[in-house]
């Protein structure tokens, strides 16, 4: 069978393989514990459940319109530009099922085919997926650990050319758990202006700081507004990964043109599920607090117990819920450790499962027990040292 050329890059996405792989050993009487999923462990908080259940029985499980009910698009405005420091209107807002339509429907909207497309190696894989659907050329530029895993900005600079239409960021970042410091963001900033690109900032592990920090957002800086994408949601900072919602903040114009590719493609977001996400935003925030305290104890456990393993060494992630260790002092390449640790009962991904750049490390996701960390630390351990 042929299909369309726009389609032959996809590929399933690393994390769903080792579960597949994971799950066999688990049919087989194996115990597995799951370090490669991205998703926060904690339940949806009740309040917000709560809203969405309630509105399903008023009858809220209709058409509504595509870019999202006022509502919530006004809620976010409000609540988004407060964490930012930036004024949105709400009409600069779009409502997806999930964030990741905010990555696809705007790309698809700005880059032509041949346009070219900066994003983080390693990275996300849904970026280099859909700069491919969208026939634009994909230019990674390395993440490095020397430098707390931003942007290699001498990189950036030699990928950036007339073609350059749009340039990704995801601070903090999956898989590296790196926040981008302000002076970067500047540099890329002052880049975008001068070559006139739009830039999409990945922005949904923005909540998720450790030891009190915060990450700076690039559509704060003078001159940006105008032509980044902020995308965002409701899947780690409230727990809905199963949920589907997602945000963009965006300039009108194209918030319009976003909103009539979402009319004949998804047609509209679930009305009951963007009456949990108005609930989310204007109710309590302890849950998002609560959980932040609980991750960060567990980053801490995860890293310390990394770095003491043999052949191991690891940066401490400011962000997210993921560690990037350094595995090549094992002698053996980041499949080899991963396949591994899987025999031992721990599953973790390879880093070429977001990009090239990623070999030589592991991603591991703390977002899991103290109690399972303990155990795959010492279940990591046996493995190296068998
Ligand atoms: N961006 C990044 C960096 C992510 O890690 C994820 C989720 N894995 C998303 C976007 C997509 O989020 P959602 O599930 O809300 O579509």
């Amino acid at each position: 069978m042929t299909f369309a050329q726009r389609t032959d890059h996809l590929r399933p996405e690393g994390a769903y393989q080792v579960l597949a792989r994971a799950q066999e050993l688990a049919a087989g009487g194996k115990d597995i514990i799951h370090l490669e999923i991205g998703e926060p462990d904690f339940t949806t908080p009740q309040n917000v459940s709560s809203a969405g259940i309630e509105a399903i029985q008023a009858g809220k499980t209709r058409y509504n319109p595509p870019s999202g009910i006022p509502k919530l698009r006004e809620a976010i405005a409000d609540y988004a530009g407060r964490l930012r420091g930036i004024k949105v209107n709400p009409r600069q807002v779009v409502v997806g099922p999930g964030a990741k339509p905010i990555l696809f429907f705007p790309t698809l909207a700005l880059v032509n085919p041949g346009d070219e497309v900066i994003y983080p190696d390693p990275g996300f894989p849904t970026y280099e997926a859909m700069v491919g659907i969208a026939g634009g050329i994909p230019r990674p530029v390395p993440l490095r650990e020397e430098n707390q895993f931003s942007f290699d900005l001498k990189a950036f600079d030699g990928l950036i050319s007339k073609k350059t239409r749009l340039i990704i960021l995801n601070s903090p970042s999956n898989p590296t758990g790196g926040v981008m410091p302000r002076a970067d963001l500047e540099h890329i900033a002052q880049v975008a202006i001068e070559r006139d690109c739009w830039v999409l900032a990945d922005e949904i592990y923005t909540q998720l700081v450790y030891d009190g920090l915060s990450a700076p957002s690039i559509a704060a800086l003078p001159g940006m507004a105008g032509r980044t994408i902020i995308l965002d949601g409701f899947s780690k900072t409230y727990a809905m990964t199963g949920w589907r919602l997602g945000y963009g903040i965006m300039p009108e114009a194209l918030a319009d043109r976003v909103g009539l590719l979402l009319t004949p493609s998804v047609g509209c977001t679930a009305h009951f599920t963007q009456i949990a996400g108005v609930e989310a935003l204007n109710g309590p925030q302890d849950f998002v607090a609560m959980m932040v305290g609980q991750y960060q104890r567990r980053r801490d456990l995860m890293f310390d117990g990394l770095n003491r393993l043999p052949g191991v060494h690891c940066q401490k992630p400011q962000g997210a819920f993921y560690m990037f260790p350094n595995i090549t002092g094992t002698g053996r390449s980041s499949a080899e450790v991963a396949n591994l640790f899987l025999e031992h009962g721990v599953a973790v991904l390879p880093g070429p499962a977001f990009g090239s750049h990623g070999e030589g490390y592991l991603r591991l996701v703390f977002a899991n027990s103290m109690e399972n960390i303990s155990r795959a630390l010492e279940r990591m351990e046996q493995a190296l040292k068998a």
